[in-house]
């Protein structure tokens, strides 16, 4: 079959690779100038390595991805490093993971619930009681869909390991969203959590770049800055892709990866029912501002989740404190990420407002940072970020094929329970290959049946 794929973020590549060794032709169109989405990587003329537009790394736990690497030849690449996280508490950081590198996992561990000084020691030991029997004790997610990740904690964990921990981490994720997502988001972050991170040499551009060189070598055509503009059922069978800058092509399947939004407007002749479906499913969008300074921000960070109450955003991520600055010219990088609704504020200011509004927050995280230090600042917004998800949400996701035939939709709202990430963008390509090829077997058979009373009379 010839199949076209929308998108050549990781799903639209993973499928893409799949596609080609099942034997397709597969064409890959891609709105943007490089391939990547939103794993995608910008670079100053300083810099040896591009830099995510929006944070990265992966965990131990993302299987899917590292055997991607290992197909492609690119394992070598890839790096798992000890990293620390902290948690912002009433004017200081609290280390609530990796701040015992010595020792193995499940103790470093206990050493950071003992020593988190934010809570007080019985808190500590309950915080740690309710860590632990999220992360090892419910094997099945399917219960906790039902009830809220604020109901369960504030019951479970108590008021006050609630507003330390998981109240910053749901209202900075989820904003004004924060009270409906449900428990089973909340048990598959801690569950797919690890204590190293992993990220590649050259960054996720290296690895999105090596991706698409691998199945360029098979065949695979892929057309940058070509938005799709229109996608149009041909009465015969298949479909007719249309893109500004090109001819128009037809082909016999279409997957479509992106936003709801984007597949609702490429396909307006999908049923109402199921167009109604799409836009019910909602999401989060964020805004990155990536700072370059001339020195190290905190002393030995990753990553500082913020309270949205006390902080301009969300979480404060000091790249080079786990990868070399020397690889971005010494450059010291921090990003001052948020997730938010599309109407915010913060997707119509400018950069240098925005920089304005978070210049007093360096300050409290490090009381000697000057403006001076930063040398240049890169800000980064997206409106289609993090799917929110409610109770029973389960009943909500679309299959990955559509009710029209040969069309399928891949994308973030249809990862879970676990949180959308680059490894189950990975996961989502492989299904949504395993369906197109399914598809291409049923056509083949009809297509060959209905042949045989042609060739016998
Ligand atoms: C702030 C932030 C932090 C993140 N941190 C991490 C992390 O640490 N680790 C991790 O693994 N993941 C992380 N992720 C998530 C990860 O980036 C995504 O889950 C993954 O990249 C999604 O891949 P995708 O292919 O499904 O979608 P996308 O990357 O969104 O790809 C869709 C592609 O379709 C293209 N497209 C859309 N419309 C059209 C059209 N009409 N014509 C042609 N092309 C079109 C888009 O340009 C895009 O390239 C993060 C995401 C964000 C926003």
């Amino acid at each position: 079959m010839k199949i076209a794929i929308v998108g050549a973020g990781v799903a639209g590549l993973t499928a893409a690779k799949d596609l080609i060794k099942a034997g397709h032709t597969v064409t890959v169109y891609e709105a943007a100038p490089q391939a990547g989405g939103l794993a995608s990587g910008f670079r100053d003329e300083r810099w040896e390595w591009p830099l995510e537009r929006f944070y990265h790394h992966l965990f131990e736990t993302d299987t899917a991805i590292c055997e991607l690497v290992d197909e492609i030849g690119f394992s070598n690449r890839l790096n798992f490093l000890n990293q620390v996280t902290a948690q912002w508490w009433k004017g200081r950081s609290y280390v609530v993971n990796g701040g015992f590198p010595q020792f193995p996992g499940l103790v470093a561990t206990a050493l950071s619930v003992l020593t988190f000084k934010a809570l007080p020691l019985h808190e500590r030991f309950r915080m740690g009681a309710v860590s632990a029997y999220i992360k090892y004790g419910v094997r099945d997610w399917r219960p906790l869909e039902q009830i809220t990740a604020t109901e369960w904690t504030r019951r479970w964990a108590g008021e006050k390991v609630y507003n330390v921990l998981f109240r910053p981490l749901l209202e900075g994720k989820f904003g004004p969203h924060a009270d409906e997502v449900n428990m089973s988001w909340l048990w598959a972050r801690f569950k797919a959590r690890s204590f190293k991170l992993g990220y590649f040499d050259g960054g996720f551009q290296g690895f999105v770049d090596a991706l698409v060189a691998y199945i360029e070598r098979k065949g695979t055509k892929i057309h940058l800055q070509t938005p799709i503009t229109a996608l149009d059922q041909l009465p015969e069978g298949g479909w007719r892709i249309t893109a500004g800058t090109l001819d128009s092509e037809e082909v016999d399947a279409v997957i479509v990866t992106g936003s709801p939004t984007v597949l609702g407007k490429l396909v307006p002749q999908l049923p109402t029912d199921y167009l109604g479906n799409l836009k019910q499913l909602r999401s989060m969008g964020a805004v990155v501002m990536t700072v370059a300074l001339k020195q190290q921000l905190t002393d030995h960070l990753y990553w500082v989740n913020m309270p949205k109450d006390e902080f301009p955003f969300l979480a404060l991520v000091e790249h080079t404190n786990i990868i070399d600055s020397a690889h971005y010219g010494g450059d010291h990088l921090v990003y001052c990420g948020d997730y938010l609704d599309a109407s915010h504020e913060y997707f119509q200011l400018t950069q240098d407002e925005l920089l304005e509004r978070f210049l007093p927050a360096l300050k409290k995280v490090n009381p000697n940072f000057d403006p001076s230090w930063i040398r240049k600042t890169w800000l980064h917004r997206e409106t289609y970020a993090q799917p929110i998800v409610p109770i029973n949400h389960s009943r909500n996701i679309p299959p990955l094929a559509t009710p029209l035939p040969g069309l399928f939709w891949a994308s973030m709202s249809q990862v879970y329970p676990w949180d959308r990430g680059t490894n189950f963008a990975v996961e989502l390509g492989r299904d949504v290959a395993k369906e197109a090829v399914q598809y291409a077997t049923t056509v083949g058979v009809r297509e060959s049946a209905s042949m045989e009373p042609t060739l016998v009379s």
